[in-house]
């Protein structure tokens, strides 16, 4: 088992990604902390999970409830070695037609919440601890209509390859997972209709060289690389999971 005795925490646990994530750390022997805002999948996915794996309530962007969560987790977990610093909202930001509160919250999301995510991880990680931040093909490739997403993509890059050198004195990793299309509730978290996401889905897998969407496990696969020591000399990379991805429809 690549990850015995281990302890993780992963935001957005409950859902997608975080989610399968956490289900292959836990099979790999891992102790999970999950978070994120709805109660009622934290619920179902800690009752998935087993055992081994303790859901949390915070939202990311919220201080208060992040000295809470923090606290919660040194008393439940000690100490940390692996932090997936995964939520994070999609939300279209077209260029003309922006209201700037919707701007700021994606970044306030996606990237200032994963920044203080790590923050408050800080003084529980253990020394040789592993940090992934979840980011996007779009962070690179861009995405007409999704300014401030691929904005915020962008950003994770730049801070794990800063944050890489604050903590390598420690041997703690940061490196980003570059997801390309994968297949969770994302995709269905905006008010497109069945048949426009169906549409939508088409044209974007026609951009991807393997000529579908991820799945949640294959990107989980190449997270616990990341985070084991597997990857023991692998620090401030982004690592793209997106099956060639070469642009957007
Ligand atoms: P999901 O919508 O299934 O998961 C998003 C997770 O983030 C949920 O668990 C959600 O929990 C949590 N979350 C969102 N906002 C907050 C918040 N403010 N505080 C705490 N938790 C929050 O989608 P994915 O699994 O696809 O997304 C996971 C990550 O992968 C995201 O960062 C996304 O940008 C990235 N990604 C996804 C791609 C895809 O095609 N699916 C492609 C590239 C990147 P809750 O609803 O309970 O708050």
């Amino acid at each position: 088992m690549k990850l015995a005795g281990k302890k993780a925490l992963i935001t957005g646990g409950n859902s997608g990604i975080g989610l399968a994530t956490a289900q292959l750390f836990i099979k790999e022997g891992a102790e999970v902390a999950i978070t994120g805002r709805d109660q009622k999948t934290l619920d179902e996915a800690v009752k998935l999970l087993g055992p081994k794996a303790k859901a949390y309530r915070a939202d990311v962007t919220d201080s208060a409830a992040r000295k809470d969560l923090f606290a919660k987790i040194a008393k439940d977990f000690g100490h940390l070695d692996i932090v997936f610093a995964n939520a994070g909202i999609a939300g279209q930001t077209k260029t003309g037609s922006t209201d700037e509160a919707v701007f700021e919250n994606i970044i306030r999301i996606n990237l200032t919440g994963a920044f203080f995510t790590v923050e408050a991880a800080v003084p529980l990680l253990n020394d040789g601890a592993s940090i992934i931040f979840n980011g996007s093909v779009i962070g690179t490739l861009g995405q007409p209509g999704y300014a401030a997403y691929a904005a915020s993509k962008a950003g994770l890059r730049g801070m794990a390859r800063s944050i890489a050198g604050d903590l390598a004195p420690r041997n703690i990793r940061v490196n980003v997972v570059a997801p390309g299309a994968t297949e969770t509730p994302i995709w269905s978290r905006n008010e497109r209709s069945a048949e426009e996401a169906g549409e939508l889905a088409k044209r974007i897998a026609s951009t991807i060289p393997l000529g579908r969407f991820g799945k949640v496990e294959e990107l989980a696969k190449a997270i616990l690389f990341l985070a084991s020591d597997d990857s023991s000399y692998v620090n401030a990379v982004e690592f793209f999971v997106d099956g060639g991805s070469v642009g957007t429809p």
